[in-house]
């Protein structure tokens, strides 16, 4: 049964390091398997629209993305493709609460379209083409996998 995990929360050392590319012989693992079913399960419950691994403790490069009514696992995934116009909006993350325990939002410029390449639940090669809230969502998490929170890049509301 997949099971809600706590969410590591800022200023956590865990949420600034850079995570690991995942290699393919832990795909098979048990224990691998459990933490992506565990991270979806955390990301519904919370109503996040993405999750990242350090954002449960795990310094490796595998994020969770609602798409629709669908969960994606992206593993070890990666921009290949970016669009020159960006697009402001608030954001907020599961991870960065005020004193009183609420998520905080704030204005972040994201690339408006995208192409992503990762690997799935099963290891298989994949690719997305993404826009809008999609994309933005692929963007912060990726973000996490490299130490980087949103409230790094907060800019100017126009
Ligand atoms: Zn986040």
């Amino acid at each position: 049964m997949p099971k809600e995990l706590p969410i590591v929360l800022n200023p956590h050392p865990i949420l600034r390091k850079k995570s690991q590319e995942i290699s393919e012989e832990i795909f098979v693992q048990a224990e691998f398997r459990q933490l992506l079913l565990d991270m979806a399960e955390t990301m519904i419950k919370k109503d996040g629209a993405g999750l990242a691994a350090p954002q449960v403790g795990q310094n490796i490069r595998a994020i969770v993305v609602q798409k629709g009514n669908k969960t994606l696992f992206m593993i070890n995934p990666r921009l290949t493709k970016k669009s020159w116009a960006r697009e402001i909006e608030d954001e907020g993350c599961l991870s960065v609460l005020n004193d009183k325990g609420e998520i905080i939002y704030g204005p972040v410029a994201r690339h408006k379209k995208i192409s992503c390449a990762y690997l799935d639940e099963k290891g298989k090669v994949k690719k997305i083409s993404a826009e809008k809230i999609l994309a933005r969502v692929i963007q912060h998490e990726i973000d996490h996998l490299d130490g980087i929170l949103f409230i790094d890049k907060l800019v100017e509301k126009k």
